[in-house]
């Protein structure tokens, strides 16, 4: 690979890309990826890795090792995100960022967040083994605390890099035996009281690109193998409750009544309808969980409740819905002489990634030759946290049968292979001024 050529086109790469991009190994990402695998709480019932547990440490201590074989500039952050930094060849250019994250839920798979880690460092590794130099940095990050399997609490790690949790926050987040975040990162070795600066501000990075499994069955099914993110879906969670009157299901008669069941099936339906004829063109709504009490074949049901869910990459797609429910639900409640009580139970605002990454990642796949889809993420990621401090973009990869957070999580290494060119490509063409 001639190294002035690349620096010399007026295409900032040049075109000894491809020659680039033929070096990303399918052989060299199945490697990483599995034996990062091994490091499992549960071995032979899938991948359960905890930040901050022994296994955590462990295949913290082998990328490390990557790290220093590629000779990065490695640093870890206050609550053990780890940075590490091929340097460019002007280091006053802010850099641009990749990685995701290593923590598992438990009894998840080998893929979720390894597979955008290891895509990080094969491209990485690319580059050096290359010798070519890019003009600005290149910085992989691999988040701690993703899946909020410690506190139940996602993507803390992240949060805490970019200023959105405090020192306070560490304190107040606890594991099950109310031991806090703080706590646990100090045990770990760690510095949580660096946090704040440690933190990455406006400015401190350039953009953002995280490679991940898509988790749902929309590539898998209909193609191509690489989607490119444009947005990732916000939400409100409710617990309805109707609350009648239980009483004998012979001796009652219908019009003295205070039936929940009916009330609650009265108003599930009512939701359904009221989501079709507002929805927008991503809206979706859901009741996937419901409660009876008694729960008696022949006793008037005195207490419903079921979960709603509503989801849309755009707010106004959700507040449509929301706006509606209180009057929705108290006319049902009204109609069948029971009284309905909406809870909250949680909230989490759509995010709209970087038009200008968007179309370098675009544009990086057609000058790479590689087909893609634009599609948008129902799941919350790392990427989705660094928008407030820098420009974002998302490459996702096919999960097969959709399949996420268990141990038969599979993704087609050659998939994984496509995407880490394109992120290569991407980054390539970031780097490049
Ligand atoms: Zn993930």
């Amino acid at each position: 690979l001639d190294v002035d050529t690349l620096k010399n086109q007026n295409d900032p790469i040049g075109v000894d890309k491809q020659t680039l991009l033929d070096r990303v190994s399918g052989e060299r990402i199945k490697d990483r990826i599995e034996r990062i695998a091994e490091h499992t709480a549960t071995p032979g019932e899938g991948c359960s890795r905890f930040t901050y547990s022994e296994e955590d440490r462990c295949v913290r201590d082998m990328i490390l090792d990557w790290f220093d074989t590629l000779g990065l500039q490695v640093n870890v952050d206050a609550v053990g995100n780890i940075r590490a930094r091929l340097v460019g060849k002007n280091p006053d250019l802010a850099p641009v960022v990749t990685g995701s994250h290593i923590d598992t839920v438990p009894h998840g798979g080998k893929f979720d967040g390894v597979t955008g880690v290891v895509s990080a460092i094969e491209a990485v590794t690319c580059i050096v083994d290359s010798g070519f130099r890019p003009e600005r940095s290149i910085e992989i990050i691999v988040f701690a605390e993703e899946e909020g399997s410690n506190f139940g609490m996602t993507t803390a790690g992240s949060k805490t890099l970019v200023g959105t949790f405090s020192e306070q926050d560490l304190h107040h987040l606890k594991n099950e035996d109310g031991v806090s975040m703080f706590e646990m990162a100090e045990r770990f070795g760690l510095h949580p009281e660096h946090c704040e600066q440690d933190r990455i501000r406006p400015g401190d990075v350039d953009a953002m690109i995280e490679l991940h499994v898509e988790q749902s069955i929309v590539l898998d099914r209909e193609g191509p193998s690489i989607g490119i993110v444009q947005a990732i879906a916000g939400g409100k969670f409710y617990r309805v409750h109707f609350i009648g009157e239980a009483n004998h299901a012979g001796a009652t008669p219908m019009d003295m009544r205070k039936d929940a069941m009916v009330a609650a099936a009265n108003a599930i339906a009512r939701f359904h309808e009221l989501v079709m004829e507002k929805k927008l063109k991503d809206t979706v709504g859901t009741v996937g969980q419901i409660h009876c009490e008694p729960n008696g074949s022949n006793v008037i049901a005195e207490r419903v409740t079921f979960t709603l869910d509503i989801r849309d990459v755009v707010q106004e797609g959700i507040d449509r819905i929301t706006d509606d429910l209180e009057a929705m639900f108290n006319e049902v409640a009204e109609t069948f002489n029971v009284t309905c009580e909406i809870e909250p139970v949680g909230t989490s605002k759509p995010v709209r990634l970087s038009e200008r990454i968007i179309g370098v990642i675009e544009h990086a796949a057609q000058s790479a030759g590689l087909d893609y889809r634009l599609m948008n993420s129902g799941a919350v990621h790392d990427a989705a946290e660094m928008t407030p401090v820098t420009d974002v973009g998302m490459i996702f990869v096919p999960s097969i049968d959709g399949k996420s957070h268990k141990p038969d999580e599979h993704t087609h290494i050659s998939d994984i292979q496509l995407g880490c060119k394109l992120l290569l490509s991407a980054l390539l063409d970031l780097t490049a001024r």
